[in-house]
């Protein structure tokens, strides 16, 4: 994907949805595809940070984004529902959906994992994808050329001792993913692919490996190729893959 180059007005007249745009991948995912002039709908919980992201958007003359501040640990399906009814409402359609944000809870034996955060993490990475998705499929359905993406990781395609919940909603993700695109393949124009960004410099990876040189990581910004691709029409017909941003 290193070799792939967007035409810069790719995303023209598309809008596309991404959780979790106010920090991280999210939120440099969310600049990328502004710059490449989608109309972004940023959701996630913390509303200074979605503020900021939609003031960079704003001042580098790009298509005007909308904020919706939601706590996907405690939305409800009217939430989604609502979320759905305002987007169809200001724009008629949706274009994109990426399942973004998500908990890594604890590096624990399953053995010893805390309950709590275990339902937690279900709640945002699985949950919260599945009833987004529900909510947002007749408004993908309007667009002539849609695409879902569920982000994924290493540990959701190969079993890794002590990665819990997190290890274990990845690999639920991949098959919402793969039952999803096999549903939709047939009488709709709406591709669905998971995407494992491979290690990247953001707060969640800290988290995850405190004490590794967080100088040999690469920045967000430089596995924005993969999120261009499966969000413009040149990744039209491919449904179902699991991808990596990085090669490994
Ligand atoms: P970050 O923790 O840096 O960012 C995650 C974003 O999700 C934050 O903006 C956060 O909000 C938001 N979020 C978390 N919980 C909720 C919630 N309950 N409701 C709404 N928003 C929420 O993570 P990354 O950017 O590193 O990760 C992005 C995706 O990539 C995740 O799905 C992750 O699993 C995946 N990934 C990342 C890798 C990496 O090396 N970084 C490797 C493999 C996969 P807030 O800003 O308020 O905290």
């Amino acid at each position: 994907m290193d070799q792939y180059t967007p035409a810069p007005d790719l995303l023209a007249g598309r809008t596309i949805l991404i959780t979790g745009a106010g920090d991280g991948i999210g939120r440099t995912a969310a600049l990328t595809l502004a710059n490449h002039q989608a109309t972004v709908i940023l959701v996630g919980r913390t509303a200074k940070k979605l503020e900021h992201v939609y003031d960079q958007i704003e001042q580098a003359g790009n298509p005007r984004p909308a904020i919706v501040t939601l706590d996907l640990l405690r939305a409800t399906v009217e939430d989604y529902e609502k979320l759905a009814k305002t987007m169809e409402d200001e724009f008629g359609h949706l274009d994109g959906l990426i399942h973004n944000a998500a908990e890594l809870g604890t590096l624990t034996p399953l053995a010893l994992y805390d309950l709590n955060t275990w339902f937690k993490v279900f709640t945002v990475n699985v949950h919260a994808a599945l009833l987004l998705t529900r909510a947002c499929l007749p408004l993908l359905g309007k667009s002539k050329d849609a695409s879902i993406v569920f982000t994924s990781a290493d540990v959701g395609r190969q079993g890794r001792a002590y990665w819990g919940a997190y290890g274990v909603t990845c690999f639920a993700v991949e098959g919402m993913m793969q039952i999803l695109a096999a549903e939709l393949e047939a009488n709709t124009a709406i591709r669905v692919n998971s995407l494992d960004p491979g290690p990247v410099k953001t707060a969640m990876r800290t988290r995850a490996y405190p004490g590794e040189d967080a100088g040999r990581l690469v920045e967000p910004e430089s596995i924005m190729a993969t999120y261009l691709y499966l969000m413009g029409p040149d990744s039209r017909g491919v449904t179902g893959q699991a991808l990596s941003a990085q090669c490994r």
